[in-house]
C-alpha cells in the first residue's frame, strides 16, 4: 500500500482503501468519498503527498451520538492513513434516521452504486 510516500497514491486507491475501512469498522448503509485536493493545491502540505478527502456517511453507529462522538469515530476508522495518504478530511455523519428525509430509490453512493 503506497510505502513510497514522495508520490502521492492515486485518489481512487485512496478511495477505495477508506472505503474498506469505513465499512469494516461503521457498517454504513451509504457512503460518499470525494476527493478534494485540487481544492488545495496551493498547501504545502498537499504537495508533500496528503489528500484532501470529504466523506459522507450514513450508519446506524451513528444513532444517539453526538458530533464529536462521531467524528471521533470516522476519524478511529481511517486512523492509520491520516497524516500518511490522507492529510485532510472533511466529514458528515448521518444516523439512517436524520438521513431518510433526503432518501431516494435512486442513491448513486458508492454502497448502492456497486455492483
Ligand atoms: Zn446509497
Amino acid at each position: 500500500m503506497a510505502p513510497d510516500t514522495k508520490e502521492r497514491a492515486p485518489a481512487a486507491e485512496v478511495a477505495h482503501m477508506l472505503q474498506n475501512a469505513f465499512i469494516a469498522a461503521l457498517e454504513p448503509t451509504h457512503l460518499w468519498i470525494e476527493d478534494e485536493s485540487a481544492q488545495h493545491a496551493g498547501h504545502p502540505e498537499a504537495r508533500r503527498g496528503g489528500r484532501h478527502v470529504h466523506v459522507r456517511i450514513v450508519s446506524a453507529q451513528f444513532t444517539g451520538k453526538s458530533l464529536v462522538e462521531r467524528h471521533r469515530m470516522v476519524y478511529q476508522a481511517v486512523a492509520a492513513h491520516i497524516g500518511r495518504e490522507i492529510h485532510a478530511m472533511r466529514v458528515q455523519a448521518s444516523s439512517p434516521l436524520e438521513w431518510a428525509p433526503n432518501a431516494s430509490d435512486f442513491c448513486t453512493c458508492l454502497l448502492c452504486s456497486r455492483g
